[in-house]
């Protein structure tokens, strides 16, 4: 597809990655609207890129109607969604304190809250999506799901590496029942990335992290960026995962 025939949402528009895909697709000539749940990052992304969004919880059935809703009376039927709103809540699964010996294992309320937004969220945008274009024989359609490189199971991530392996797997899944209707599905699968959710990381985590990679620095929004024009260009991409991790293997 074109990028100046697309009619794309962005989830979590309003921070890191998302903001950047924002701008971004408004640059190319795109409609785009998007959403988030915090209201400062939505306003901000507005006013410095001339687009509009909503404030939507991806994780709530409600949002996800209402953010369509909006999107299609702001920018007319919508063809290309990028599935990027996620979270971390990180914890071992069970951890033993040095001096009391007590074990704490992770909680049920981070597992819960990771995968809510990470898969479900994706899993409910993709169904909106997928109905809309159906219904209405909107063809071409495209649709980019931000996995992770901790999807092959990173250390401390049960919730997030679940989450994001799954949605590797509704990608696949997706791409074979979706076909027939015109619509193609991609995933990405980022290496580490300068972005807030990163930037919350302790500096001895984010050393650690970066020391194994193989180009030696953080990946930019820019260069994943890189990879969404791809998979929305390309009419012979779906089903797959694009892996931009600067040769990092967990
Ligand atoms: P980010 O900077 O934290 O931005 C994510 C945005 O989504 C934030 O504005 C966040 O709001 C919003 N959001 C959170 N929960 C939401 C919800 N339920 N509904 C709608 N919006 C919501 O994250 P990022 O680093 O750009 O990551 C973007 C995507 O790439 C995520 O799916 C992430 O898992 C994935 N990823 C990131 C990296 C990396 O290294 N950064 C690597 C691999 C994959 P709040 O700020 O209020 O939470």
């Amino acid at each position: 597809m074109d990028l100046k025939d697309s009619s794309a949402i962005v989830t979590g528009g309003g921070s890191g990655m998302g903001r950047c895909f924002v701008e971004q697709l408004a640059k190319a000539g795109a409609r785009v609207f998007f959403c988030d749940v915090n209201p400062e990052a939505l306003a901000a992304t507005c006013l410095d890129f001339g687009v509009q969004g909503t404030l939507a919880d991806v994780s709530k059935e409600e949002d996800v109607a209402r953010l369509f809703d909006e999107a299609e009376a702001a920018i007319g039927p919508i063809n290309t969604l990028v599935n990027n709103a996620g979270i971390l809540r990180d914890g071992l699964l069970v951890k033993k304190d040095r001096s009391t010996g007590e074990v704490r294992g992770l909680s049920k309320a981070k597992w819960d809250a990771v995968l809510a937004v990470n898969l479900t969220g994706p899993f409910l945008c993709m169904r909106e999506f997928a109905t809309r274009a159906v219904q209405t024989e909107l063809r071409p359609a495209v649709a980019v799901n931000m996995s992770s490189i901790s999807r092959a199971g990173n250390y401390g991530q049960s919730n997030y590496a679940a989450a994001k392996a799954g949605l590797v797997a509704d990608t696949v899944l997706w791409a074979k029942e979706l076909a027939r209707y015109g619509v193609r599905v991609g995933a990405i699968a980022p290496g580490f990335i300068a972005t807030p959710m990163v930037a919350g990381m302790p500096a001895a985590a984010l050393e650690q992290a970066i020391a194994p990679v193989p180009l030696k620095r953080l990946g930019q929004p820019e260069e994943i960026w890189q990879a969404i024009r791809f998979i929305v260009e390309c009419e012979y991409f779906t089903g797959r995962v694009v892996e931009v991790d600067g040769g990092l293997r967990l």
